[in-house]
């Protein structure tokens, strides 16, 4: 069954009038779900009955049930959810100096093939609605909530690739900004794409503040292209130029994720390579550290490795972060945990 958690504010306003009641319903309805959080549509109680009924004959609320819930030793907090279809989705909480970051899937599987990636070891085989996608968050702000804290920022950089599941994701986004809901502003929300061009400039032109962050990981074609399948469809040039137009639409800088993977992409003529791809943007590069995934045989750089590479940006003036690695003790890392859990089931 659909899960109402799939309606923004809008979606749920039509939905309102399409089913003959009134429109203000949908903000009361919206309310309980995500201020509220109820997860039963007769604790809903200045709802009528019958419209209390009408909506549980036809959605759930929460589509999820947790399979595991692990804790790293630094707070990180792993979910694996089973979907209704019986598959499976992760969602990461980390807790950064600024709050709780979630870390949400957008798909189950994922079709772009980046050889290093553990996501892709499995196929997509379908895109998640925008509900399955909100239900991650609100499974993670409930547990929140019994230490009265929130969530401070979402990005999307689970399993999956969000620009190929847009419409989805858009609605989603939607959801968890709208201020009668959880109201997580616009601009601690980010989506994370490989580089789906024509994506990229419908995002810079839907004109709300959220952050955009590409996945780089090599500065030139022929290995972007090697790591990355999809920089074959859409190689740097395109991509670089869809960024461009991007920024004329969108003021908000853009961050390039770039994994150090040893002896591949971390050299100073890589790092050359790079300052001189980005010069003139608005934008800083993410250094990420790998997280070795068994099936693929990258290596990952140490950390001498990657404050070289690091400085090597500074002295080129490439505003630069190198990113702390989170729950490294419990798999937490890109796919890993779905694809260990998958093999088990086999
Ligand atoms: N498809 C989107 C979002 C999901 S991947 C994208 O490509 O951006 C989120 C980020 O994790 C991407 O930058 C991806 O390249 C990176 N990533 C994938 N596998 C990784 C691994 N084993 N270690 C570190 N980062 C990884």
């Amino acid at each position: 069954m659909e899960t109402i958690y799939s309606y923004s504010l809008k979606s749920l306003e039509a939905l309102m009038e399409e089913m003959g009641e009134k429109k203000y319903r949908a903000k009361q309805i919206f309310t309980w779900l995500y201020r509220r959080r109820v997860l039963s549509f007769s604790d809903m109680t200045d709802i009528k009955q019958g419209l209390q009924q009408k909506l549980a004959e036809r959605f759930v609320i929460d589509p999820l049930q947790v399979e595991t819930k692990q804790v790293s030793s630094d707070g990180t907090t792993k979910f694996l959810f089973r979907l209704q279809d019986g598959s499976f989705v992760e969602t990461v909480m980390m807790i950064y100096d600024f709050g709780k970051s979630v870390c949400i899937s957008s798909q189950v599987g994922c079709n772009m093939g980046c050889t290093f990636c553990a996501s892709g070891l499995l196929k997509k085989s379908r895109n998640l609605s925008s509900g399955e996608m909100v239900a991650q968050i609100m499974h993670i702000q409930r547990m929140l909530d019994e230490s009265d804290d929130r969530i401070s920022n979402v990005v999307i950089m689970g399993t999956g690739e969000p620009f190929d599941n847009y419409d989805n994701v858009m609605e989603f986004l939607a959801t968890i900004n709208d201020d009668l809901g959880i109201a997580i502003g616009a601009r601690h929300l980010s989506v994370s794409t490989c580089g789906i061009v024509p994506k990229i400039i419908e995002f810079g032109k839907c004109g709300i503040q959220y952050n955009l962050a590409v996945s780089l990981h090599a500065p030139n074609d022929e290995l972007r292209s090697e790591l990355m399948p999809i920089n074959r469809a859409y190689p740097l040039d395109q991509l670089m130029a869809a960024l461009r137009e991007y920024s004329s639409y969108s003021n908000r800088r853009i961050t390039f994720e770039y994994i150090l993977l040893k002896g591949k992409n971390d050299s100073p003529k890589h790092a050359k390579e790079l300052a001189n791809l980005i010069k003139g943007m608005n934008a800083y590069v993410n250094l990420i550290p790998y997280n070795k995934v068994d099936e693929h045989g990258y290596m990952q750089v140490d950390r001498d490795g990657a404050m070289k590479f690091y400085d090597a940006l500074m002295k080129l003036n490439v505003r630069a972060t190198l990113r702390k690695e989170h729950g490294s003790d419990i798999a937490a890392a890109c796919g890993q945990l779905r694809a260990k859990r998958m093999k088990e089931g086999e």
